[in-house]
């Protein structure tokens, strides 16, 4: 400690939302260069290099081989899979001196399908996986809680190569396998959820999310064992109505209802003055309502798109932008708002929007896109707005008198909601995104055109996965759980070292002392830090141990005198007195069976 370069600050770093954001910087293992990117101190070198070893380990396990692509790369690759573009403002685009557009990847797939392209041309070469441990650039909307969503982050981005889909199939159980043995060595809970292919294309697609309330991701679980990201839930359609029921129900009628811009509005002017027949209150589950929002195009062209669901839905963005990918979702501005004088805010109904509204003299459709939650099945029947200020419509029923250019499931997802697959109600909880793994089948192979020969001397396309692990959000992930009040609190499998001999006081035997634990704990191959700090006073470096978090601490004190020493557990507050070499048998054994 008296040579390490590591500055404790008292303070929490004015932007700290999380713990791990917080102590990581309070303990000088990160500091941060600009909104989303971080300077590696040695402490956090330390415990970076221990997590990278277990992704390393447990990837080179199942027979991955390591490469290393750079991060600076040229423009075309991306073009070919149209990703230049489809990624957006997120991806970090240059020139460089002559003018060539270069990015900063912000993954690889293209890379490496044009390196195995150039480098495989039989079946024979087949299966093969590829990884590396690298850095990559996401020019993040809001980059935030330190480490957990950078803009310059290190991920574990692993591609296998098989040649038909049960080659992947066994490529994607092998990666799947090895997250698990990844999580538990490094003591994260994880659950494994569905996800929507997003970005990636491909099919089959699965999340590793750490359960943490700070998460930004939000997952469903039934106790029947179904669990998926909120944005990958498929809502599960109420059975079709009876079509004698159907048949016989009354034409729409247009009322007045004054003052009704909102659906809690609407409920209470409907109940009051034009109740059911049936005697049963109207509730918002019986309005429809016309949630209008903005596409913003890969090629920044803005489009309306109309969404209808039942009142008592919200939209959830998140679940409308896995769908609307590669456009942007964005609110619908006055200027977007004004080609559409027929959207009338408060009030607008299905008459006008989609392939309702009719076509344009030169026969083109001039409407807003309409689609509708999957909730809206035909032969239901809805109050609605009726496109003019003030008037809504009654009886308007699906597949009669609307319909739509097709369905969006977005709206959000309700504790207590079915599980699609009938495993019972959904419960939500929040998650961090530690892994993802993809089965891509043969989309970027196909745009890079990475075939090989098979058996009979014909090419076929190669089909492939890609499989994530976001190494420093998962370092983050560790000290969001190892932490409490006072600091960080590493596994040893993570820390920085194993343990941490605190010499107090000012007697030189002390120190001496403290010196010849250490140099006995390193002999026994134990990693050690050592406070030798001679001025500093014990509350100071107490204080700086429980900040640093290594799990044990040797208190080398007083106790001295009567012959003991103190080995603390950072983690747990216990303290025992032992005899100085019994505290290094001590400690040998509990680090070595910790590690095994
Ligand atoms: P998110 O939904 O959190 O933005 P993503 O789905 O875009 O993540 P992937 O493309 O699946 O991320 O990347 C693989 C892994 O890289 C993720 O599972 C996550 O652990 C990590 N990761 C992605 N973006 C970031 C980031 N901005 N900062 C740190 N880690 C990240
Ligand atoms: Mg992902």
């Amino acid at each position: 400690m008296s040579s390490l370069f590591v500055r404790t600050l008292r303070e929490d770093p004015a932007d700290a939302e999380v713990a791990s954001h917080k102590w990581l910087v309070r303990a000088g293992y990160i500091r941060r260069a600009a909104p989303g990117i971080y300077t590696w101190l040695p402490l956090g070198l330390r415990v970076l290099a221990k997590v990278e070893a277990v992704v390393r380990e447990e990837m080179d396990a199942i027979g991955a081989q390591e490469v290393h692509f750079p991060a600076l790369l040229p423009r075309e690759p991306y073009e070919a899979t149209g990703r230049w573009t489809e990624y957006g403002p997120n991806l970090f685009r240059l020139q460089d001196r002559r003018g060539n557009d270069m990015l900063l990847a912000p993954t690889h797939e293209e890379m490496f399908t044009l390196l195995v392209g150039d480098t495989y041309s039989s079946y024979k070469e087949l299966p093969l996986t590829l990884y590396q441990i690298q850095t990559k650039y996401r020019d993040e909307a809001r980059p935030r809680a330190g480490l957990l969503r950078g803009r310059e982050f290190i991920m574990k981005d692993a591609y296998s190569f098989d040649l038909d889909d049960t080659g992947l199939e066994k490529s994607y159980m092998a990666q799947r396998g090895a997250y698990q043995r990844i999580f538990d060595r490094l003591g994260l809970e994880y659950v494994i959820v569905t996800a929507t292919s997003g970005a990636m294309g491909g099919s089959r697609s699965e999340e590793f999310l750490f359960p943490c309330d700070i998460g930004e991701d939000t997952f469903v679980r039934s106790p029947g064992g179904y669990a998926a990201n909120v944005e990958a839930v498929a809502t599960l359609p109420p059975p079709p109505p009876d079509p004698a029921a159907v048949a016989a129900l009354p034409p729409a009628v247009v009322h007045d209802t004054p003052n009704t811009p909102t659906i809690e509005t609407l409920v209470d002017v409907a109940n009051a003055e034009h109740p059911r027949d049936d005697g049963r209150a109207w509730t918002a589950a019986d309005t429809l309502k016309n949630v209008v929002v903005t596409y913003v195009h890969p090629g920044g062209e803005r489009e309306l798109v109309v969404i209808g669901m039942p009142g008592d839905r919200q939209l959830d963005l998140k679940r409308l932008e896995a769908v609307a990918f590669p456009a942007e979702v964005e609110q619908a501005t006055e200027d977007d708002l004004k080609a559409h004088p027929e959207l009338v805010p408060g009030y607008i109904g299905p008459e006008v929007l989609g392939p309702n509204a009719g076509q344009g003299e030169d026969g083109e459709r001039t409407s807003v896109r309409y689609y509708l939650d999957p909730r809206v099945v035909d032969g239901t029947a809805w109050v609605t707005g009726a496109n003019e200020p003030g008037r809504h419509v009654f009886g308007l029923v699906a597949g009669r008198d609307f319909t739509a250019d097709g369905v969006l499931d977005v709206a959000e997802v309700r504790e207590g909601d079915p599980a699609p697959d009938g495993s019972g109600p959904l419960e939500l909880a929040r998650g961090i995104e530690i892994g993802h793994i993809f089965a891509l089948g043969q989309k970027y192979a196909k745009a890079l055109d990475l075939k090989v020969l098979d058996a009979n001397g014909k090419a076929v396309t190669v089909t492939m996965g890609s499989y994530g692990v976001g190494v420093t959000r998962v370092l983050a992930c560790i000290a969001e759980k190892y932490s409490d009040d006072a600091g960080l609190a590493w596994p040893v499998q993570v820390a920085p070292a194993h343990v941490h001999v605190v010499a107090t006081g000012k007697d030189q035997a002390v120190f001496d002392e403290a010196e010849r634990l250490a140099a006995a704990l390193e002999d026994a191959g134990l990693e050690v830090l050592i406070d030798d700090r001679p001025k500093t006073s014990p509350g100071v470096k107490f204080a700086d141990s429980e900040i640093l978090g290594v799990p044990y601490v040797l208190v080398v004190g007083r106790g001295l005198a009567q012959g003991v020493v103190e080995v603390r557990t950072r983690a747990t507050g216990e303290r025992v007195e032992l005899a100085p070499d019994a505290a290094v048998a001590h400690l040998t054994e509990t680090v070595r069976s910790a590690l095994s």
